[in-house]
């Protein structure tokens, strides 16, 4: 049972992905591409550490409150904590959940198996959307991604091509207001903020 490092996690939202989704956001990416969404979850800190049990096990608990139709792995970089994440992924993959990957490498470079336990977790993801984010080619069209170099693969015929263009998902975001007065958005471009309103 591998340790996971979690900078963030949503139990139930609908801008990461198809459908209502648990969005794990993990701590720690080495590419740094200038522009990231999410520069805070970049250094390699503790943040949340939680072993693949208890990450499905909130998955599981989700399901059955929400009626999640997924779950999508992003960060961060989910590929250098693929041992945790293939676990999960498995285990998700046998309640009936798809898997969605965002990743800052391409297929190309994780089918080298230079990062371990990159083929498990690539064995048990239905949607990767690989590259790097590039600033200076903002997509417009497609749902999800922030940068038109980024691909979908569909790994799995659990989504149809195409669907990175369905405008039922078109590119949004959530608010959430929290009791103790802070506001988290996530959604297009997969970024996470918290901002807090206390003094
Ligand atoms: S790969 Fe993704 S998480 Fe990592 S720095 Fe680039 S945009 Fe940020």
């Amino acid at each position: 049972m591998a340790k996971i490092n979690i900078a963030h996690f949503i139990e139930n939202t609908e801008v990461e992905g198809p459908g209502k989704r648990f969005a794990v956001w993990v701590q720690g990416c080495l590419r740094h591409c200038p522009g990231c969404c999410n520069p805070q979850f970049l250094d390699f800190i503790p943040k949340t550490i939680l072993d693949s049990q208890q990450l499905c096990s909130h998955i599981k608990t989700s399901q059955c409150d929400n009626g999640i139709e997924g779950v999508t792995f992003l960060g961060g970089e989910p590929m250098l904590q693929a041992r945790g994440l293939s676990e999960v992924a498995s285990f998700c993959r046998k309640i009936g959940l798809s898997v969605m990957v965002f990743s800052g490498y391409t297929l190309e470079e994780l089918q080298k198996n230079d990062i371990p336990f990159t083929e498990e977790l690539l064995q048990f993801t239905d949607l990767l959307v690989d590259g790097a984010y590039d600033q200076n080619k903002p997509e417009k069209e497609r749902n999800w991604v922030g940068s038109t170099n980024q691909r979908f693969h569909f790994l799995t015929n659990f989504y149809k091509d195409g669907i990175e263009f369905d405008e039922r998902f078109s590119h949004s975001f959530e608010l959430r207001f929290i009791s103790d007065g802070s506001i988290i958005t996530n959604g297009f471009p997969w970024q996470v903020v918290m901002e807090s309103n206390r003094p």
